[in-house]
């Protein structure tokens, strides 16, 4: 029987008794519990096999709560929640003393946000306790954007999906810490960077962990299919060198296609970025369930969602 449903009820009876349930949200489907439940906490853990030194998001019904899992918030930060919340940015606060250590993965700070999809507020809303909720995949896989690829992951291990239909950015939140007061972007995420300065001015971005070993969470490697998939800026060129290979091609908004592509999916047509980042881990998921030799993965425009996007294909492409 299928763990997918829109039972809202049914999930807060899990979450209410320390279980894990999947939640939708407008980014990625998150796998979520209760973030006072060291059980449940232990679980999504254990269930992503995520390493405990990568912390967790912390997701709350609205910027009214948000003094209750922080414990300062810098004049900006104010400003980005009103104008940004509901919505895809993260922020990274001092936090709480009531936050427990497994969530920040022992770090003085907490990451925190309110997601922009119904299903998931009306939830929050009715929960006693707010959800932790990373992203529903194995450690280092595919981000799950429809409950179908939750489903495929981790139908043995949790009870439920809370079905919210597709995620529409499909990607990431933004994760924005500080330091002196000051805003730095340690994750390029499904709110671009360029409207996050039109708000505030020029933001610093340090999304690499040699960086900024204050985002545990940007590894190099990340994101991956288990197909071999190779970015780059000229595909023609790239289909050349594989003449024996059974070929997946991931473009932009136009088509390589010839008789040596088995298959191929363009993000979109209308050269639209947002469209694009809602459909790249879905393609992604795609590509990787066809038996391919490799998948070549067009790099996308170098503005807005593009550049979100190319952070994630370089994480997805990354060989050491
Ligand atoms: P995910 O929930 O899978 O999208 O990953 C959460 C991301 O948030 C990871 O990259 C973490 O490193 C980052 N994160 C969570 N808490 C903190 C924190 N206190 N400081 C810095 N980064 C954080
Ligand atoms: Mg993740």
């Amino acid at each position: 029987m299928s763990i997918i449903s829109k039972d809202i009820q049914k999930a807060i009876a899990l979450l209410t008794n320390e279980e894990l349930v999947a939640i939708p949200t407008e980014t990625v489907y998150g796998l979520a519990g209760n973030i006072f439940s060291e059980k449940a906490i232990k679980r999504i853990f254990e269930t992503k096999k995520r390493p405990f030194f990568n912390p967790l998001i912390v997701h709350i019904s609205s910027v009214d709560v948000l003094e209750t899992i922080v414990s300062e918030i810098p004049e900006k930060a104010k400003i980005l929640a009103n104008t940004f919340w509901p919505g895809s940015m993260t922020l990274v606060l001092k936090k709480h003393k009531d936050i427990p250590d497994i969530i920040t993965a022992g770090k003085d700070t907490v990451a925190v946000r309110v997601p922009n999809h119904p299903v998931t507020i009306a939830l929050l809303k009715q929960l006693p306790f707010p959800l932790a909720a990373p992203s529903a995949n194995p450690f280092n896989n595919i981000s799950p954007t429809k409950p179908e690829h939750v489903e495929r992951y981790f139908k043995n291990d949790i009870k439920m999906v809370l079905n919210g239909g597709s995620c529409i950015n499909g990607i990431e939140s933004t994760i924005i810490g500080f330091v002196n007061n000051e805003p730095i972007i340690y994750r390029l995420g499904a709110l671009a960077l360029e409207e996050i300065e039109a708000l505030i001015g020029k933001v610093e971005v340090k999304n690499k962990m040699e960086e900024n070993p204050d985002a545990p969470g940007m590894l190099d490697k990340h994101y991956s299919p288990l197909t071999t998939t190779i970015l780059t800026t000229d595909v023609a060129s790239e289909i050349k060198k594989h003449p024996t290979k059974k070929i997946g091609i991931l473009a932009f908004n136009s088509s390589f296609k010839n008789a040596e592509i088995t298959t191929e999916i363009i993000l979109s047509k209308n050269n639209d970025l947002k469209e694009a980042a809602s459909k790249l881990y879905a393609a992604l998921h795609e590509l990787d369930h066809l038996s391919l030799d490799i998948i070549i993965a067009e790099k996308m425009p170098e503005i807005g969602l593009g550049n979100s996007m190319n952070d994630r294909l370089q994480r997805a492409t990354f060989r050491p």
